[in-house]
Order: C-alpha cells, then sequence, then structure tokens
C-alpha cells in the first residue's frame, strides 16, 4: 500500500511491544516510590538501555542502532513515559547529548562516553541554561579561554537535567569578548574536574532527575574535548532541539495515556446516586475530549519524527509539539486527578504525582512563548520578532 499511513512498522511495533512489556513490569510498580527520591535508578537505567533505548541513531561501534530512527525514540518516549515519565526523560537527554558527541566529538571523546551512555553506565548531561540566560539561551556567560592543550572554563550552568548522575555535562561555553549565538562552543566537562561543583534543585516533580547546577571555576579541559566546531555550538544544539521536543511531547503523552485508561477502569466501577459515574456525561465527555486531545497531539509529534527521519523541515512542528504535548497531558491527569475524587490527590495513586512530573515540561526545552515564537518565524518570517 502506498500513500499516507499511520501504523507503525513491524520492526517499530515489535519494538514498541517490547518496551511497553518492560515498563509496565519493571518500571510502573515503583514509580510513586522512585518519585520521592532524588536518586536515579541507575540500576533500571541500565535495564533499559538493554533494550537498546539509549543507542537508537548512535552509532552501531559504541553499540547503538546506527540507523538515525526518530519515530523508534518516539515509541521508547511514549512507552517508557505511560509508565514512569521521569525514567522517560533518559532516551531524550541521551539522544541530545549522544547525538552531538556522535556527530562532532573527537574519536577519544567517543570512545570514553558513547559506549556508557548506550549500554547505561554512563550519563552525560545537558548544561545550556544559565542564571543569566535562559529563554535567550545566546545571551550566555559562561567563558572558555583557549590555554596551552585545552580551554578553562568558568561560569555556571543552573539547570541541569540528570546531573545528580552524570559523569560529565556537555556544556556551551563563549570565547571571551564573542557575542551572541557567534562564538559559542560545546566541551565535554567531566564532573570530576578540578574547579567543578555542583548545587541541587528539590523540584515540584521530577525528583529523581536530579535536576542540579554546576558549577565552573577555571576549569581546565583538554583540547579532544571540544565538541564540533569551534564557535559553532549553538546552531548545533538548536538543530537537535527539533527531535527532542517532539520526544518530550511523547513522553508526557504517555503518562496521559495511562492516567485515561485507569480513570476509564475506575469510572465503570465508582458508583454515586446510584449509578457507575461513567453514566454521567459530567464525566465521561470531558474524559471523552481529553482522549481526543491527546491522540491529536500524540500524531502530531510521530508526524515531526517522521519528517526529520525523511529529511523534511520540521522546526515549527517540534515547537508545536513542544507547547502543546505537555498541556495536553497535564490538562488530563488533572482530569483523571478529579475524577477519583480524594483518593486522587492521595500520594496512593499516581495522578497528583504525574501532574508535577508533566508540569515541568512546559519549561524544560523552551517554554511555549519561546515555542510559539519559533512557530510565527518560521509561519511568518523574522518580521514577528520581538526580541
Ligand atoms: C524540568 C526542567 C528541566 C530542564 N532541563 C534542562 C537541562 O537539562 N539543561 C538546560 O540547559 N536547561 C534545562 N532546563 C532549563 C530550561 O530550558 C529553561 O528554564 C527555559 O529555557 C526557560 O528559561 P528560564 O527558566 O531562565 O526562564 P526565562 O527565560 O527567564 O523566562 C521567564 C518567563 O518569561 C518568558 N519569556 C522570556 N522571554 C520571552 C519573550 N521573548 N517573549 C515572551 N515571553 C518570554 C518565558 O516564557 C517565561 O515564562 C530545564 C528546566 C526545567 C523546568
Amino acid at each position: 500500500m502506498s500513500g499516507i499511513t499511520f501504523r507503525f512498522s513491524d520492526e517499530q511495533e515489535q519494538f514498541r511491544q517490547t518496551v511497553s512489556r518492560f515498563a509496565r513490569e519493571r518500571l510502573a510498580p515503583g514509580y510513586l516510590k522512585r518519585s520521592t527520591s532524588r536518586r536515579y535508578p541507575m540500576d533500571l537505567h541500565a535495564e533499559m538501555a538493554a533494550l537498546g533505548v539509549l543507542g537508537i541513531g548512535l552509532p552501531e561501534q559504541f553499540g547503538g542502532t546506527g540507523i538515525e530512527d526518530p519515530v523508534l525514540l518516539g515509541i521508547a518516549c511514549e512507552e517508557i513515559g505511560a509508565a514512569d515519565v521521569n525514567i522517560a526523560a533518559a532516551p531524550v537527554t541521551i539522544g541530545l547529548t549522544g547525538a552531538q558527541l556522535a556527530k562532532g566529538a573527537t574519536s577519544a571523546v567517543q570512545q570514553r562516553w558513547l559506549p556508557g551512555m548506550i549500554d547505561g553506565r554512563e550519563v552525560v548531561a545537558f548544561g545550556l541554561t544559565e542564571p543569566e540566560a535562559g529563554s535567550d539561551a545566546a545571551s550566555m556567560r559562561t567563558t572558555a579561554v583557549p590555554v596551552e592543550g585545552g580551554w578553562r572554563i568558568s561560569g555556571e550552568k543552573n539547570s541541569v537535567s540528570h546531573l545528580s548522575a552524570a559523569g560529565a555535562t556537555l556544556v556551551y561555553a563563549r570565547v571571551p569578548g564573542s557575542e551572541r549565538s557567534a562564538g559559542v562552543s560545546a566541551f565535554v566537562v567531566e564532573t570530576d574536574r578540578v574547579g567543578v561543583t555542583v548545587g541541587e534543585f528539590t523540584d515540584m516533580g521530577q525528583l529523581p532527575i536530579g535536576r542540579g547546577t554546576l558549577y565552573m571555576d577555571d576549569v581546565f579541559v583538554p583540547t579532544e574535548n571540544l565538541v564540533g566546531a569551534e564557535g559553532r555550538a549553538f546552531s548545533m544544539v538548536m538543530g537537535h532541539f527539533d527531535y527532542s521536543r517532539a520526544a518530550i511531547g511523547l513522553q508526557c503523552l504517555g503518562a496521559a495515556r495511562s492516567s485515561l485508561a485507569e480513570t476509564y477502569s475506575y469510572v465503570k466501577q465508582r458508583r454515586s446516586f446510584g449509578k457507575p459515574i461513567a453514566a454521567f456525561q459530567g464525566v465521561s465527555l470531558p474524559l471523552a475530549e481529553h482522549a481526543t486531545l491527546v491522540e491529536a497531539a500524540r500524531w502530531l509529534c510521530y508526524r515531526t519524527l517522521w519528517l526529520r527521519q525523511a529529511g523534511l523541515p520540521h522546526t515549527a512542528e517540534a515547537a508545536m509539539c513542544k507547547w502543546w504535548a505537555p498541556v495536553v497531558a497535564k490538562n488530563a491527569i488533572e482530569t483523571c486527578l478529579l475524577t477519583h475524587g480524594h483518593y486522587g490527590w492521595s500520594d496512593e495513586l499516581p495522578f497528583q504525582q504525574r501532574f508535577r512530573d508533566v508540569f515541568g515540561y512546559q519549561i524544560g526545552d523552551g517554554t511555549a512563548q519561546i515555542q510559539k515564537q519559533v512557530i510565527a518565524s518560521r509561519l511568518i518570517g523574522p518580521e514577528v520578532r520581538d526580541r
């Protein structure tokens, strides 16, 4: 059959079923307990890696799949997100940093980090945001001063997911005197280098992701730790956001999908005024609306990943996924929580936790306002920029 199709390929469907079974059996049962701790479960992370989830699109010589298959990454994020939305962040982070290392790192750095990132022993986190540079990342102040044999890096990356488990962070820094995106380079900064210290956040959700601050005080990194061409890192990372954004959407929608499935079961057995609450349209119709929105957002995300796979433009679509899918997911989960009454509010059920975990994705990887600016500038042109 030619033309449009909304089916995964046989290989993708087989992978989906494998990941889904693992997620249901190994991840779903401990989700709530794990969510209360900042400890990232490296044991489960390695089990997940054994399914090939962390090597999608990364070079075969280091244990990856070799073939870039963004749809497969989306499937992994959705299925894992359905069981534990926090652990589902790992394929996104590893995908984001691993792809940059695979494309631009020296062979020594690739050998050092990529095998462990793919088989689940190591995490390389992603450090772009700074105290004075979030949405406006190009205004970063962290400096990399060229010195004999390498660079000296000073600055602060103050919103690094997975920092608690990371052996290194991919840090973006500028040559002193350079401005905006010009002069920004990327470096692998190992957490145990002299001059590196780490701070922690206690967030509203996503605790196991261990978001933290990386302080760098005149940290020496050797020349070989430069990733990609000198001064070109900004455009490199922006291109990678175009698929992490769709993957994040699916991660959140997975959590919404589970919440809706659990709520459909609940409304059929919970009774009030002598009937199952499913009989009340005040209960069933909002759920129908959320199911519609989740389905629509899900296919937007998969189409975006498919566009990437096909080598077609997808920057605007990725931004659409990023601002919309977390909102759709959060709203669906909120309704599921409310539909469970006081049980939903308690920590005996997962809704309050999923709500808080998904909420953060409205900010991480760029806020809705910034995504809408990306969309507007693609659809209208640079005239729309108000920055
Ligand atoms: C859960 C989570 C995980 C994260 N993980 C990472 C990570 O791993 N690595 C990393 O580097 N960063 C990470 N971040 C940081 C994230 O990318 C930034 O928080 C985000 O880009 C926004 O920057 P900011 O927080 O400094 O907000 P600001 O840029 O200060 O924005 C504040 C508010 O102003 C609005 N705003 C700013 N500029 C404009 C404008 N021009 N027009 C309209 N509104 C505007 C924003 O939308 C926002 O509502 C993470 C954040 C969260 C919450």
